[in-house]
């Protein structure tokens, strides 16, 4: 029989796919930690580490199970710190008949071993990576034609092909969607339950890293790494947030506090991007936890829930199969200015953005409402440049993996893609940051104020950017009500205003 030599890459570790189903002493499989894979953008310290630590679990199970695998640690003498050649040496000392590898989520892998495998003498074979709900190219044919891609008509698909809280075909209580009763403040009487977290030792990844001289970011503490990287671990988080987050899930899922950096959010996307979770299951699992306690947990938390990740995730991995690789080039309004070094150290003045940096440099993670309308809101109302911007995203986050990271940030975010992801671009002034958080209470800036010494920058900054994009924007019919705004200001005050936001763009790093 011949020998099949399988490559898992990182963010495949579903020990439930198929392939784990029979052992078999002609198979091979091979998982490597390689230098390019922590070296193509400066990563948090905290999602190498993630990364590894599940790797190496995930490994390590698939042994004791039975299965031959060969595990490449970063400094291991015989890693060549590359897919090709790792997998090249292998293949002869092997004397492997047949390659096989589950087909990888990004497009550089996608290429890269693409081009290995055509260079191979022997067969090779992409397989499905039994994760995702939709096919790469589900999303390109459902959308055929049309400019901009509607999550809400892609969202209704999704539940009516996968039966999901439907009846007779229709939404189960008459209604498909609870967004507008998503958009609470933080109500410091509810209490915030304390996730579980799983203490470990990682002090041997980090002096690995720091031998191969692997340059991060962020703050990782060596005896208290507490994120779910195992599937055990991951099931555990699963439960916790059904049974005390979903609870207030909806409710406050759109509120930022100075003090709780997790609030009612799950934290299962690392888990879920690495595949150690599956969508169905976690959705399932929060849909029996709410059919079973209907008496206490209202609809409009569960179906938010389910609308990010049938919805939003798989609606995110379309759009990048669809547009990819021009997708990485948008930049719509031509954006061209440097990323403020406060979004590497949290340094600034503005309350906001140094509660949402210094969070997501402490733990890797912030919220989808602190990415969107705080940093990624200053970063478009700054202008910019979208590559620095996709560059910060897809190395701080524990969650980022190109696919679901440059169509958050430069679609929905930067609005770099002209309106395929969104309608309009997400933007604010303070008056929505001050609704949404206790941010501005502390903050050396003025909420208030526009255009005096301490007034806050996203007021004017926010003006001027309409201003400038004028031609670019005041035909959108969603955004009407803004240029009515602007129009009507007194010109003198509209002069201040558009003076002052010109001193901030001047000294972004000194906000
Ligand atoms: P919850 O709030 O508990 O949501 C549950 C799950 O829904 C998440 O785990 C995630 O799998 C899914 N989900 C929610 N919103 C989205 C979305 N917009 N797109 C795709 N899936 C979603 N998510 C990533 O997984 N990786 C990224 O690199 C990433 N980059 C982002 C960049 C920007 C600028 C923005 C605005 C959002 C980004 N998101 C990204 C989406 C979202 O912010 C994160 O998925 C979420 O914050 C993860 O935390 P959680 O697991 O606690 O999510
Ligand atoms: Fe942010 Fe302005 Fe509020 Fe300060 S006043 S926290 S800068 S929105």
């Amino acid at each position: 029989m011949s020998k099949t030599l399988r490559l898992i890459l990182g963010d495949q570790l579903n020990a439930q796919h198929s392939w784990f189903e029979s052992k078999s002493n002609n198979t091979l499989y091979v998982m490597m930690e390689i230098l390019p894979e922590t070296n193509y953008v400066k990563h948090h310290i905290q999602k190498v580490v993630a990364f590894f630590l599940a790797m190496r679990s995930f490994s390590e199970n698939r042994r004791e199970e039975g299965h031959q695998i060969k595990y490449f640690q970063l400094d291991d003498e015989d890693n060549q710190q590359c897919f090709g050649r790792n997998l090249s040496a292998l293949i002869q000392s092997e004397k492997i008949e047949r390659f096989e590898y589950l087909l990888p989520d990004e497009y550089r892998l996608d290429k890269q071993l693409r081009e290995f495998s055509k260079s191979l003498s022997i067969p090779s074979e992409a397989i499905d990576t039994e994760h995702f709900l939709t096919k790469r190219t589900e999303l390109t044919n459902f959308f055929k034609g049309k400019k901009t891609y509607l999550l809400e008509s892609f969202y209704r698909d999704m539940r009516r092909q996968y039966d999901i809280m439907m009846e007779d075909n229709e939404p189960l209580t008459g209604k498909w969607n609870y967004d507008a009763e998503n958009r609470n403040k933080y109500d410091p009487k509810v209490p915030i339950p304390s996730p579980p977290l799983f203490e470990r030792e990682v002090t041997d990844i980090v002096q690995a890293l720091d031998k191969l001289k692997v340059k991060t970011i962020g703050r990782i503490q060596a005896k208290k790494f507490t994120w779910a990287v195992t599937r055990e671990e991951a099931l555990k988080t699963l439960d916790f947030f059904v049974e005390k987050c979903l609870v207030h899930f909806g409710t406050f899922q759109d509120s930022m506090h100075k003090d709780e950096p997790f609030l009612f959010h799950s934290r299962l996307s690392f888990a879920l991007n690495a595949k150690i979770l599956h969508p169905l299951e976690v959705v399932r699992k929060a849909i029996s936890h709410w059919q079973a306690h209907q008496d206490k947990i209202d609809i409009a938390q569960v179906e938010g829930f389910v609308r990010q990740i049938i919805g939003w995730r798989e609606y995110m991995r379309g759009v990048y199969w669809a547009k990819m690789p021009e997708y990485a080039t948008k930049n719509y309004f031509g954006h061209t200015q440097k990323l403020p070094e406060f979004y590497w150290t949290g340094e600034t003045k503005m309350n906001c953005l140094s509660q949402a940096i210094n969070q997501s440099l402490d733990n890797a993670y912030a919220h989808h409402i602190q990415r969107l309308m705080i940093t990624g809101n200053f970063a478009l109302l700054a202008g910019i440049d979208p590559d620095e911007v996709d560059a910060w995203y897809l190395g701080i986050y524990i969650d980022a993996i190109e696919w679901v990271e440059i169509t958050n940030t430069r679609g929905m975010s930067q609005f770099a893609d002209g309106g395929i992801v969104g309608t309009k671009p997400y933007t604010s002034s303070a008056n929505y940051i001050d609704k949404m958080s206790n941010y501005c209470k502390n903050c050396f800036y003025d909420k208030k104020e526009k255009t005096t010494e301490n007034a806050c920058p996203f007021n004017s900054l926010y003006w001027n950017f309409y201003d400038r994009h004028r031609d670019k924007l005041s035909k959108n019919a969603r955004i009407g009500m803004a240029y009515r705004n602007l129009d009507r200001m007194k010109p003198d005050d509209k002069a201040n205003l558009l003076e002052k936001a010109k001193q901030y763009l001047e000294n972004l790093d000194k906000l």
